[in-house]
């Protein structure tokens, strides 16, 4: 018997929702209840600085005001924290993630010297300053209490993964290439966890057979596959859709003070012509019977 489809909705609660968290969260919704299966709320709230708990409220409120509901109680990343130390234990343990105890503006003073700093899609590459210490230097630095983060040596990681794909609804299968974002944040100085190290663990945690995402997180899945291939995690189905653009074609981020859902509903806008709109924008890939959801055991 199939298990059944489960996909997830996964917001970071660093400000309001906007349209195009409507579109993707309506997206992963209809995916999941075309098909019978179990809709997830997981609010990634594990930047201590940027995720404040007003904004929880109003994702719970802008998400019943467009009528989707989960099937679950949501889940908080923040209160998971021993789940993603306990991965980046395996990963240390096999020597495969380091301490760095580089400042931003070390970094940043590093890659203006280097001649040919390579850059990977979220910008310029780690320059792997602390991958060159010894043991002996990374226990003195941390027995003396100074500040680090935890970098995976993803060549390292790579060559021990061996070659890895995964599959894209649209774009089909891809060979993963994890290199291209270099050494990897797994745990922050101020969050003892990252995005990627806390996503992967989650989606395996949750039994998320599709992840139904916007393709500005396209790149990150070669990570999460490596990632999934260290930690002996499956490997979803994933549906990285196009991310909404304005009439100039710009992109609906949070950041580009594009109106929020709140705003919306304060103008008085009726929720289900907003996602009767959204819906016939949507359209998912035309393979409607792709899906990661595996036949059990
Ligand atoms: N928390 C991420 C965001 O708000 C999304 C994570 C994901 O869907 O994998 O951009």
């Amino acid at each position: 018997m199939p298990e059944s489809v489960i996909s997830r909705f996964a917001p970071s609660p660093t400000g309001r929702l906007h349209l195009g968290h409507a579109a993707s969260a309506l997206r992963a919704h209809d995916f999941v209840r075309a098909r019978g299966g179990r809709f997830l709320l997981r609010i990634e709230d594990i930047d201590p600085v940027r995720c404040r708990p007003e904004h929880v409220a109003g994702i719970i409120e802008d998400l019943r005001w467009l009528g989707i509901g989960w099937d679950e109680e949501p889940v908080f990343q923040s209160h998971r924290l021993p789940l993603y130390a306990a991965a980046l234990d395996r990963l240390s343990a096999a020597g495969l993630a380091y301490p760095c105890f580089c400042t931003r503006a070390r970094i940043a003073a590093e890659i203006a010297a280097s001649a040919a700093a390579p850059h990977g899609p979220d910008g310029p590459l780690y320059p792997g300053t602390c991958r060159a210490l010894t043991g002996a230097e990374r226990a003195a630095r941390i027995a003396a209490g100074e500040a680090h983060a935890w970098r995976l040596d993803v060549a390292k990681a790579a060559a021990v993964a061996g070659p890895l794909h995964w599959r894209d609804a649209t774009a089909g299968e891809i060979a993963a290439t994890p290199e291209i974002h270099g050494d990897i944040v797994l745990a922050r100085k101020d969050a003892p966890t990252s995005y990627h190290l806390a996503v992967t663990v989650d989606d395996a945690a949750q039994a998320i057979s599709d992840v139904v995402r916007g393709e500005d997180l396209f790149a990150a899945t070669h990570v999460h596959r490596l990632l999934q291939a260290l930690l002996g995690l499956p490997t979803p189905a994933y549906h990285h859709h196009a991310l909404l653009t304005d009439a100039n074609g710009e992109r609906l981020a949070k950041r580009a003070g594009s109106p929020t859902l709140a705003s919306m509903r304060d103008d008085g806008m009726d929720s289900e012509k907003l996602v009767a709109r959204l819906r016939t924008q949507i359209v998912m890939p035309a393979q409607a019977g792709i899906s990661g959801a595996r036949d059990g055991a």
